[in-house]
């Protein structure tokens, strides 16, 4: 390698055009050859911190010659993956599209054609391989050497995106394989499971982000994340059923080229079965249908796939699609129905939500009564009014959407509410959105105790034993309306009340004692302020460091934009703790002009001071390790580790003040080892150094 890392440089103000221009080249080179190492091979050969002098020095000579800014600059890329959008990553064999059959009859003719392209005799059956099609997105994970060398999308078949990064952030997705051929191409699906979806959209919801329409949806979202922390943040889970480039065959049929995966560690997609005719496969494809509701993922079909390899090499392709599959693909789940009437949900940020009340149906086994409408926009567009008679389909298997009107019902058009349902507050709709919204604040009921179950709730003040039930109970009975509130509660206030026993009464008020200490990222995200998530409170929390750092900053970001409405591209012009605000990493205007507006509210000023009063919030933690076992200690992580991701592990043993490293040494300290644990393991050894398994690791640093 070159040079470029030594600290005795030319300064940069001393280059010449010529000068820069080639240590910019070597940079972009030496780079790139760094990142590889560390992020596909796991195998660094120079220390982060000299890593960052040459990234460093890169930023400094671009800085000084803008114009020398080279397309394959590292600037613009994050470790293994592009910054403003993902690398492209050409496919050794094309990822392959499907062909279709909507009937019995394409079914037969599938099989047919294959049968005549074969040319097989009549006594000569044809097995097929019939498997669910997952409703998610296909990737392909290369392996060398039984290494995970990268992970690509689909794309256009023939060229995807680079998804290695996120895609390592999988619990199904192994790192390394043990037995597999040299090279190696897995394909699958990654999907999200219904439960996981649902239970993410109301994560989703209740933070004030964005939900998705389906899990489909959400997982393509999910993983198409130029950070992988919010990939590895959210369920997702990866089937494999095919492989590409391959240095040695799986097996002789597709069914033991299945099991050679499930061997190799990859989930399968279920219920898989080999049939011998085409009754067989299509009573097959009528079992699956049965069962559609009751998995735990979305499926759009069945594939049928021509069991031995032989033949499917024989039979080969058209156009973009195997001839030797085809999808048989379920009818959409729909049904019609009577809308009873248009009602209106009011959730935690105020937000109105029309709903749907139907006259119960069943769709695909479930039954259904009830079908958001989004929105007054979606109301006009589909032109239902009460009494109508609609179609309705359930997307992506789980939420119910009003397709179309069937027949008009006759009644009156729909009239969005003017005021509040929950409170009677005057409700507006903001230019450019399309929600309205109750002004009520923390007076309305619906978003009063939707606020407060926020508030509770795991991921902010995770008191136990204050229930969805208790605490509209407690709200109903005056007990609890802010959430200061929920520490002045006393045993007397419980005696006596249905359901409640001393002991639960005791648990209870333990668990909230054990909460009035709460660090400041807990705090910011329990008060739930549009579009203030739980990642968004950790960055607040760590910029600031303190409480008090913290509101008098927002205070001022508040009267900055009190002064200036009207600027809405530069945050500068608005003030410059305002400016401070959204350049902290993903902080945008949207959630500056919403803590602005939090801040604004005198309410919100109430809420925060008696919660001042009670509670003490702790700064976040900088990585002050005293009393940490492993403070100043070298660490190295190797294999593949079952109880967290490596990114997380590596967190975590920095915050604790030890040094992570990717090679291992005379130096090293300690060698974490996981599962299918390579070379590293080997020197450890060598070398003498502690060898710790994952659990051994995390007892270490829980004892801290
Ligand atoms: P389509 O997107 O309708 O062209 O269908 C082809 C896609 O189905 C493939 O690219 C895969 O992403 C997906 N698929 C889901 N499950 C399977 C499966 N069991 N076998 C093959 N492809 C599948
Ligand atoms: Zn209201």
């Amino acid at each position: 390698m070159s040079e470029t890392g030594s600290p005795n440089l030319k300064p940069v103000a001393d280059l010449n055009e010529n000068e820069a221009r080639r240590e910019l080249a070597q940079l972009a080179m030496d780079i790139a050859y760094h990142d590889a190492r560390y992020h596909k091979e796991d195998a660094p050969e120079i220390t982060d911190a000299e890593y960052d002098r040459l990234r460093h020095r890169n930023e400094e000579i671009e800085a000084r010659f803008p114009d020398l800014v080279r397309k394959d600059s590292p600037t613009f890329r994050v470790g293994g993956g592009l910054k403003s959008g993902f690398g492209k990553i050409k496919h050794v064999r094309p990822m392959l599209s499907l062909g279709n059959a909507f009937s019995d009859e394409d079914v037969a003719e599938f099989v047919a054609r294959v049968r005549r392209f074969l040319g097989l005799e009549g006594s000569e059956d044809v097995e097929i391989l019939a498997e669910p099609k997952i409703d998610g997105l296909s990737a392909s994970l290369r392996y060398e050497n039984g290494r995970l060398v990268y992970a690509a999308t689909r794309g256009d078949g023939t060229e995807g995106e680079d998804i290695t990064a996120n895609m390592k952030t999988l619990k199904d997705v192994p790192h390394v394989l043990k037995g597999a051929p040299e090279v190696l191409e897995v394909r699958g699906e990654v999907y999200m499971r219904k439960d996981e979806f649902l239970a993410l959209n109301e994560r989703q919801e209740s933070a004030g982000n964005k939900v998705f329409a389906n899990p489909r949806n959400a997982a393509a979202g999910s993983l198409r994340q130029l950070d992988p922390n919010i990939t590895a943040s959210r369920p997702l889970h990866f089937f494999g059923y095919a492989w590409g480039d391959v240095s040695a065959p799986l097996g002789a049929t597709q069914a033991e080229a299945r099991e050679r995966l499930a061997e190799l560690g990859f989930s399968l997609n279920h219920p898989a079965k080999l049939c011998v005719s085409v009754e067989e496969v299509i009573e097959y494809y009528r079992m699956v249908d049965h069962q559609r509701a009751t998995l735990e993922f979305d499926i759009d079909g069945v594939v049928y796939k021509v069991n031995r390899l032989d033949w499917q090499e024989r039979l080969g392709q058209v156009s973009r699609a195997p001839r030797w599959a085809i999808a048989h693909k379920f009818a959409a789940e729909k049904a019609e129905t009577i809308i009873e009437a248009i009602t209106v949900q009011v959730g935690r940020t105020g937000k109105l939500t029309p709903v749907a009340n139907l006259k119960p149906v069943t769709v695909g086994g479930v039954t259904v009564s009830r079908a958001t409408l989004h929105n007054e926009d979606e109301i006009a567009r589909l032109g239902v009014k009460e009494g109508d008679t609609v179609r309705i389909q359930r997307a992506g298997d789980v939420i119910p959407q009003v397709l179309e009107v069937v027949t008009d019902g006759g009644g009156a058009p729909y009239a969005f509410p003017s005021a509040c349902p929950e409170c009677g507050s005057d409700v507006e709709r903001a230019e450019g959105e399309v929600d309205w919204r109750c002004t009520g604040g923390l007076i309305c009921r619906a978003q009063a105790v939707e606020r407060l179950k926020h508030f509770v709730s795991r991921d902010a003040f995770d008191i136990e034993g204050l229930g969805t039930k208790s605490i509209e109970e407690f709200w109903h009975d005056g007990l609890i309306r802010h959430p200061a509130d929920i520490f002045a509660l006393k045993a007397e206030n419980l005696n006596g009340k249905e359901g409640w026993k001393d002991k639960s009464i005791t648990n209870l008020l333990d668990a909230i004692r054990d909460r009035t200490e709460i660090p400041l990222d807990r705090f910011i995200y329990a008060l739930g302020i549009r579009h203030i998530g739980q990642t968004t409170a950790k960055l607040l929390a760590r910029s600031y460091g303190s409480y008090t750092a913290w509101e008098n900053a927002m205070h001022a970001v508040s009267a900055e934009r009190k002064a200036n409405p009207d600027e809405h591209k530069k945050p500068e012009l608005i003030g410059t703790h305002y400016a401070e605000l959204v350049g902290i990493d993903t902080v945008g205007m949207t959630a500056a002009d919403s803590l602005a507006a939090f801040f604004g509210e005198e309410h919100n000023i109430d809420v925060l001071a008696s919660l001042a009063a009670v509670l003490t919030v702790t700064d976040v933690e900088t990585p002050s390790t005293e009393g940490s076992p492993v403070a100043g200690k070298t660490v190295v992580f190797t294999g593949t580790l079952e109880k967290m991701s490596r990114g997380e592990a590596k967190a975590r043993a920095e915050s604790l003040g030890a040094k992570v490293s990717g090679s291992v040494s005379k130096k090293t300290d300690y060698v974490v080892v996981g599962a299918d644990a390579g070379s590293k393991a080997k020197k450890a050894a060598e070398l003498g150094v502690a060898m710790l398994s994952e659990d051994d690791w995390l007892a270490m640093i829980q004892a801290s």
